[in-house]
């Protein structure tokens, strides 16, 4: 006889991946857990959250808890900078904590059961399905969305990230006094070898952080040190201190077995590049509860294999990657900067395939200027 199923998915991770996937599962109508080791989604967030449009074309939140940012000024070590910008294209900073735990609660109100300050460590498979021990539940189904640190990959012998960058960042109590309000990022191979440095004006704060590549430690006090002449930030205070891991080796080897599934960082499903992963989790955390629930409930083809065939390469972006792990001394990156060519492939990497379509940086201006005097005129913040 085969077992009693206390669910037909169960999710580890309430971020991002886990939690989009929980939501879409179960407006498709499966019985869906969520087993989360802090003690609720939004605590000890580790991520800056910054969203490319491109995630908010996968799913769209809610504006109040974002901040638009139209531009980015790029930083060469000796803090000559060049700005870049696409018409029609933002990024959103984001209040990440109140994001998470809106998801959680879009989640809960589809009649997602939540397991808070559950630790998953291990499990067992049982007939058509998993059982997992601690909570005691037994699943047909099972995704890992638990990060970098993949105990889920780990139970099921499933591929590892092999590499990561190391994030840290500091919010300060210091909010819109970021001029211009841009994405800043800086490049210097001794403070931030292998990847760079920003000050990202936030919705309520601002967030000023280092990465640097595997095998080197950031120190985030030199970084700020070094951007206080810019931005003032010395007397303001820091709220929240964040760090954490950014897979940045590519997606993992071997990301299924038969009824598990890794998706968002466990799947190392993050840009080699530019260390975004959010998109990334939005859309694959839903495509695996749309095809897990395609598989369980109208006999679908296996999850896996579908998703198998979506998923990204990183192909050249993992060779940037490498480019940049070799960390260029910061004289070639003072020369460099401010060339044509490497603006043109920064404006293509922050902004992918949106060109400038003709505008030029003053009318993109005034445009942004109009449409946020409209927005003010309607009583819109
Ligand atoms: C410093 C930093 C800055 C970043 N900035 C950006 C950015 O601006 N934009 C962007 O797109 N990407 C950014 N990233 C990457 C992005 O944060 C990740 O790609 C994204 O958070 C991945 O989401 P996820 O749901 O896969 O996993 P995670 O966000 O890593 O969440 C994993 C969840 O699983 C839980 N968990 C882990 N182990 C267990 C266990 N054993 N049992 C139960 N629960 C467990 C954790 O508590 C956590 O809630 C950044 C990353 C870092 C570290």
């Amino acid at each position: 006889m085969s077992p009693q199923f206390d669910y037909d998915l169960t999710i580890v991770g309430a971020s991002f991946a886990g939690l989009v996937a929980a939501k879409t599962a179960a407006m498709r109508g499966l019985k869906v857990a969520v087993i989360e080791a802090k003690k609720e989604a939004g605590a000890r967030v580790r991520t800056t959250g910054i969203l490319v449009k491109e995630a908010v074309e996968e799913i769209d939140i809610p504006h109040e808890l974002t901040r638009r940012i139209h531009g980015v000024r790029l930083y060469s070590p000796r803090l000559d900078h060049t700005d870049l910008f696409a018409p029609g294209y933002y990024f959103l900073s984001t209040n990440t904590a109140d994001l998470l735990r809106w998801f959680a609660k879009q989640a809960e109100n589809c009649g997602v059961d939540f397991y808070y300050d559950c630790r998953f460590q291990n499990a067992e498979r049982i007939e058509k399905g998993i059982k997992i021990s601690g909570p005691d539940i037994k699943t047909k189904y099972l995704i890992g969305a638990d990060g970098a640190q993949s105990r889920v990959a780990r139970c099921f012998g499933l591929g590892r990230v092999k590499h990561s960058l190391i994030g840290v960042e500091w919010e300060y109590a210091m909010p819109k006094s970021i001029s211009p309000p841009y994405l800043h990022c800086f490049l210097d191979s001794q403070l931030a070898p292998g990847y760079m440095g920003w000050v990202v004006p936030g919705p309520e704060c601002v967030q000023i952080g280092v990465a640097v590549k595997d095998g080197c430690k950031p120190d985030l006090n030199k970084f700020v040190a070094k951007v206080d002449p810019i931005f003032n930030i010395g007397p303001h205070e820091i709220i929240e201190k964040r760090a954490g891991r950014i897979p940045s080796s590519g997606l993992v080897k071997r990301f299924f077995c038969p009824n598990v599934m890794l998706i968002g960082d466990s799947a190392g499903m993050v840009s080699p590049l530019t260390g975004g992963g959010i998109r990334l989790a939005f859309r694959f955390g839903r495509r695996a509860a749309q095809t897990i629930s395609d598989h369980l409930l109208d006999r679908g083809p296996a999850p896996e294999t579908v998703l198998a065939q979506e998923l990204p390469w990183f192909g050249a972006k993992s060779m940037m990657r490498k480019a940049l792990e070799l960390s260029p001394p910061n004289f070639v990156l003072n020369t460099l900067l401010l060339r044509k060519p490497v603006i043109k492939l920064a404006q293509q990497v922050y902004f992918h395939r949106r060109g400038t379509g003709g505008v030029s940086f003053q009318d993109f201006q005034k445009e942004v200027e109009r449409s946020q005097q409209t927005r003010i005129l309607n009583g819109e913040s």
